[in-house]
């Protein structure tokens, strides 16, 4: 039996990032940045899914000894704390077939042959489910593209606290609510960042197109040269917002500039409206460099030093542990399974 004292939830923030490859521009403004940001306010875990990563295609991971070597960024990688596979197998009980059909993501990275796609990769929201309902986090920083996958992260803490109301009350739990609603953050300077080859496409880690992205360790030339080469189309920049509606990638490309220098699009209009787009591009690669060289130094350093960054990932993973093994016992005991007190 729980304590209600010790399990009452509190405000807490978790988000996840894969290790499919090289973090680029879209995490960094549509996640990132407000991990940092919340760190300030809140208790967060961030935590590296490398369980997630296995629903890709091995050319997207990258193969075990890839994996072990991208892992090797944040705080705790998924995988040591093993609750998050066990509580998934009872959401996979709580949540419908008709609401993971539904799912956006699936859709586009199963592709045409969907067939063959890894039953881990359909399952894929309702280990995000577990991953954040585990820490019986309330607040989740992600991108525009999570957005309905934490509605069904939502959908299932109701119909769990729904399917076991009794129990959960039986277990001390007196307003029924074991599992909170994890509200989305979805905030910061770009909420969707596009891929630089299709303004209709957001931009991936997982996309085959190295030129489709800035990634945070692009060195300057790398970065100049694939912005010189993103895709535009021939009119000038517009000189008011209205004018980049139907003109996805000038639209993103004017959003990623505006995120980075902190100005709306409207003042950066301003400022290049009615220009040739190479003299826009050419502040773009300028203030990007200025931007994401002193991370790229910082992730070298880090990635000089592996030690170091696995010694920060056992201790991220014994204090998520902690809290994970808290509401496991809780979980247990009010899905009725016998459990070593
Ligand atoms: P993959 O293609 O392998 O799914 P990804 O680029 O989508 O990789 P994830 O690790 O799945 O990256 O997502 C990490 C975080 O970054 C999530 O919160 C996600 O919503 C956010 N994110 C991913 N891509 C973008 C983007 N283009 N713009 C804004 N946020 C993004
Ligand atoms: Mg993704």
């Amino acid at each position: 039996m729980c304590g209600k004292l010790t399990m009452a939830i509190v405000q807490r923030v978790f988000s996840g990032v894969q290790p499919t490859g090289n973090l680029h521009l879209g995490n960094y403004l549509g996640a990132i940045v407000n991990f940092v940001k919340l760190q300030e306010t809140h208790t967060c875990l961030y935590c590296v899914v490398d369980m997630h990563a296995l629903t890709q295609p091995v050319s997207v991971w990258g193969g075990p000894t890839e994996l072990a070597r991208n892992t090797r960024h944040i705080v705790f990688n998924q995988s040591q704390v093993s609750s998050h596979a066990e509580l998934a197998w009872i959401f996979n009980c709580v949540a419908r077939v008709g609401w993971l059909n539904r799912m956006t993501q699936f859709k586009e990275k199963g592709g045409k042959d969907r067939e063959s796609a890894s039953v881990g990769l359909y399952d894929y929201p309702v280990l995000m489910a577990a991953d954040i309902l585990l820490y019986r986090a309330t607040h989740v920083p992600v991108g525009e593209d999570q957005k309905q996958h934490l509605e069904l992260s939502r959908d299932i803490a109701q119909k769990f606290n729904n399917d076991f109301g009794d129990s959960i009350r039986s277990h001390g739990f007196s307003d029924g609510l074991f599992f909170p609603q994890p509200e989305p953050l979805i905030t910061g300077p770009a909420t969707r960042v596009m891929s630089l080859r299709d303004g209709t496409k957001k931009m991936s880690k997982s996309d085959s197109s190295d030129n489709s992205r800035i990634n945070l360790t692009d060195d300057a030339d790398t970065i100049a040269q694939k912005i010189r080469k993103a895709k535009t189309d021939p009119e000038p920049l517009p000189s008011e917002e209205k004018g980049l509606e139907g003109r996805p990638e000038a639209d993103n490309l004017v959003g990623i500039y505006a995120a980075l220098s902190g100005r709306t699009k409207s003042n950066v209009l301003g400022e290049f409206g009615g220009g040739q787009f190479s003299d826009f591009k050419n502040g773009l690669v300028e203030l990007c460099v200025a931007k994401l060289s002193p991370i790229a130094s910082e992730m070298k350093r880090l990635v000089a030093d592996p030690g170091h960054v696995d010694s920060i990932l056992i201790d991220g993973a014994d204090r998520a542990r902690a809290i994970a093994a808290e509401t496991m016992k809780a979980t247990k005991d009010i899905v009725g399974f016998v459990r070593k007190s």
